[in-house]
């Protein structure tokens, strides 16, 4: 299996094979558990950012990386794994989701989430709330608490509430830099896409120690967005999926072009129908999407624990780590994972 995932290395799906590059054909060495994370794709590129603002992101995402390590590493569930470690990022202002959302065109921060148990096919979603702290947590109320999978706007909202999850008030959300982007998008709010094109939408994917994969994704969406619009991260099988034996994903980008090309879904489908080795999978579905005129990335978790990067724009915020391995980020479109020793 591994030696098929080692063939399948190819330019930016930056699959870490590496968890063990020496042990490709056995899956005696796989991990235990695995964990990787993304902060949003875009134009992130070598000196657009500070050496301040490298660490900052580096820093968070080290962090996150750590709370879903902390979990899988006392036996906890890739489900909890994944919830922990985007608790982290939607903390975090520097990442579009909860707290550092993007705006609206109206100014207000709506928030989507979803995640995915790869063991029972379940899943939860969340658009457009407004009020809940931990999006990914009103998802996964959704999940576990209620006989639908997607629940949108006010009665979203009303049902986050009625879980008893932490509300906060709208302005929680809201960073000035955020609100400096929506206002440049005014600027040119013809703009049918966030010009900016600074994304940040977070998504974690885990395999836990008792082999069940899990995926979840939380945004603000995109700078500008009207009309209740919703992307692709609350789609089941376009910004978030997972199936045991297959692949847990969750994408990051423009999210029109992913939910038209099914992305999280179709890299489990090239594995699964196609028997892609995952990251020519990844890779392949992020040329379906650029070849329809999307951009971003994504990231997906493969049965034994192979994390893959995939991404066609210059940078992703991303991260992984593993049981008997220190946790790695980059961000940069050419930076490997795990980093050239
Ligand atoms: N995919 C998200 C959306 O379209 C945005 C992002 O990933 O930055 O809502």
């Amino acid at each position: 299996m591994r030696g098929r995932y080692l063939a399948g290395l190819i330019t930016l799906a930056l699959a870490n094979a590496g968890l063990g590059a020496a042990s490709a054909d056995s899956g005696a060495d796989a991990p235990k558990w695995s964990l990787a994370i993304h902060g949003g794709a875009g134009v992130i590129e070598r000196g657009s950012l500070s050496p301040e603002q490298e660490k900052a992101y580096r820093a968070g995402l080290d962090e996150a990386l750590r709370a879903g390590a902390g979990v899988l590493d006392k036996g906890g569930t890739s489900l909890d794994a994944v919830t922990a470690a985007i608790h982290v990022l939607e903390d975090n202002p520097l990442f579009n989701a909860g707290r550092g959302a993007v705006f609206t065109a109206e100014g207000r921060n709506e928030l989507d989430a979803a995640i995915m148990d790869g063991r029972t096919l379940k899943a939860g979603a969340v658009a457009g709330i407004t009020r809940t702290r931990h999006p990914v947590d009103a998802a996964r109320a959704v999940m576990d608490h209620s006989p639908h999978v997607m629940l949108a706007g006010e009665g979203a909202d009303r049902f986050s509430r009625e879980q008893g999850l932490e509300q906060v008030d709208p302005s929680w959300f809201r960073t000035e830099k955020r609100w400096q982007q929506l206002l440049e998008w005014r600027k040119n709010h013809q703009a049918r896409l966030d010009p900016t094109h600074r994304y940040g939408t977070v998504g974690a994917v885990a395999l836990d120690a008792s082999g069940n994969l899990a995926a979840a994704t939380s945004t603000g969406g995109m700078t500008g967005k009207r009309w209740g619009r919703i992307g692709d991260s609350p789609v089941i099988g376009a910004g978030t999926y997972a199936r045991n034996g297959q692949c847990a994903v969750s994408a990051t980008g423009s999210g029109e072009y992913f939910i038209r090309e099914s992305a999280a879904r179709q890299v489990c489908d090239r594995v699964a129908y196609l028997h892609r080795p995952l990251a020519a999978a990844a890779q392949e579905t992020i040329d379906s999407v650029g070849a329809i005129g999307g951009d971003g990335g994504l990231i997906a978790m493969g049965p034994e624990g192979m994390p893959a990067f995939a991404l066609n724009s210059p940078g992703m915020y991303r991260g992984q780590v593993a049981s008997g391995s220190a946790p790695q980020t980059a961000i940069y479109a050419d930076e490997a994972l795990p980093a050239k020793k």
